[in-house]
């Protein structure tokens, strides 16, 4: 066999890499990377983190506009995270959470249920998204089995969704540039129109097109998966909490269950704790999904921990003599002691300092400053809902988001663009001064990547 061509990339000429860099692309087989392009644009290497700071380990700084992919809540090195870190680190880093308890995963769960006043009362513990995301399929399907109905184990999914990617996650996601290569691994699924605030009349499309879905497949169908209010990775494509409340009256009428997967969403990002609450209207019965999905900034971005939040009917569905009749899933670290110990900090933080209300006054601190950019003539389609502001480039541009990523470390911006769309999803330290930075940083990378 001979080796592939070297690739070239148009010739461009290799970037100097840092001798950590170097190292990295010998021996750290990068994510999301093709790691030929990573040779050429070496891995930026760094040295430590404090509040929405990044230093590289040339003492460079850079403002960490997207929280370390979205998983960063209050900044790095945040002090009552790493001290109950310590603090659980000292007496209990690990045990399984099989034949065992502890304190943490206890007390988050009971947080966890309150949150939802009670309405999703029971947490399943994993370790990262995708495991959460899987962990929700599986217990949606064997609870529909469980009630003497096997034939649903079919699941709907959006267009433009993404909930991860092993092999089970990574079927109900469409995003092509995760999806195309494992096609011929993955379950099929049924995908339905994706409600885009871009695209006019979207939402009542989306609606009727799941309605349809539904009435054909109605007794095969086990759940319906979806971001709720923005599905990020697709490029932060955002819909309104009515197209949400309109999905949960179908499933409700089909009888399937709704998987909100609130993995990036949740934790405040959206402007409530759950993106799912905005859909909660005074005077009426508070609705929920059967299944929440969290991870990312649970533990504000320091210990990887994931979880599943179900109803009372689903856990009841497993209550049995049988053993077979359980949920019989695990991880090695379900439940680590530790990550939950970050959790319960995240949690308390929100229920101290009102998170929620100070991030709608950091929000309104990025419509003042970054409004401007919606009359860009370089700019169209700018979007927020809460802490995620997006917006998307005109023009076609060749290598957009490397350029742009590249020229934004510049202006001490750690930015990605998805293909086309620049998004800013900061951690919840955004006074007016941070804000207009964030501008000027934009704006001038702007400048040097996007020629009228
Ligand atoms: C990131 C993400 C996942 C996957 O989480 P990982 O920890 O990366 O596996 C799933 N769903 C959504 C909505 C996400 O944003």
């Amino acid at each position: 066999m001979s080796a592939p061509p070297s690739p070239t990339f148009n010739n461009v000429s290799p970037l100097p890499a840092h001798p950590l860099a170097a190292r990295s692309l010998a021996a750290v087989w990068h994510p999301c990377t093709q790691m030929a392009r990573a040779a050429v644009v070496p891995p930026l290497p760094m040295a430590r983190g404090e509040g929405p700071w990044l230093f590289d380990v040339e003492g460079r700084r850079y403002f960490d506009a997207n929280s370390s992919w979205w998983v960063n809540l209050f900044g790095h090195s945040d002090p009552g995270i790493h001290q109950a870190i310590k603090d659980q680190l000292d007496r209990l880093p690990h045990v399984m959470l099989a034949g065992c308890t502890h304190e943490p995963a206890v007390t988050l769960a009971e947080k966890l249920s309150v949150l939802t006043q009670g309405a999703l009362g029971h947490t399943f513990f994993a370790s990262d998204g995708a495991s959460a995301v899987e962990i929700a399929l599986k217990m949606s399907f064997h609870s529909w089995k469980n009630r003497g109905q096997p034939q649903k184990k079919e699941f709907i999914c959006l267009r433009n969704g993404y909930h991860g990617e092993t092999i089970g996650a990574l079927a109900v996601t469409d995003v092509a540039i995760f999806r195309d290569a494992y096609e011929p691994l993955l379950m099929q699924a049924h995908w339905v129109t994706s409600p885009d605030s871009r695209q006019a009349g979207s939402e009542l499309k989306a609606l009727a097109d799941l309605r349809q879905t539904l009435n054909q497949r109605q007794d095969h169908v086990a759940a319906v998966i979806l971001e709720p209010l923005v599905q990020c990775a697709a490029g932060m494509v955002m819909h309104s909490p009515d197209y949400l409340r309109g999905v949960r009256a179908l499933c409700d009428e089909f009888e399937v269950h709704l998987i909100a997967d609130e993995i990036a969403v949740g934790c405040g990002r959206t402007g409530t704790f759950f993106a799912w609450e905005q859909t909660h209207q005074a005077g009426e019965n508070k609705r929920w999904p059967d299944f929440i999905t969290l991870s990312k900034g649970i533990s504000g971005g320091t210990l990887p921990l994931s979880l599943v939040l179900s109803t009372e009917t689903v856990f009841q569905s497993f209550w049995s003599d049988e053993v077979a009749r359980g949920f019989l899933h695990s991880h090695s670290y379900t439940g680590n002691p530790l990550a939950c110990a970050a959790a319960n900090a995240v949690l308390d933080r929100f229920a101290q300092a009102d998170v929620v209300a100070q991030n709608q006054v950091q929000a309104q601190h990025l419509a003042n400053a970054l409004g401007p950019l919606a009359h860009d003539a370089r700019v169209q389609h700018w979007r927020q809902r809460g802490m995620v502001v997006a917006f998307d480039v005109t023009g076609q541009h060749e290598r957009f988001a490397e350029r742009f990523h590249l020229a934004a470390r510049q202006h001490e911006l750690l930015i990605r663009p998805i293909g086309q769309t620049v998004y800013v999803m900061p951690p919840y330290l955004i006074d007016a001064d941070i804000a207009q930075f964030l501008f000027e940083g934009l704006n001038a990378t702007l400048n040097e990547v996007v020629h009228d």
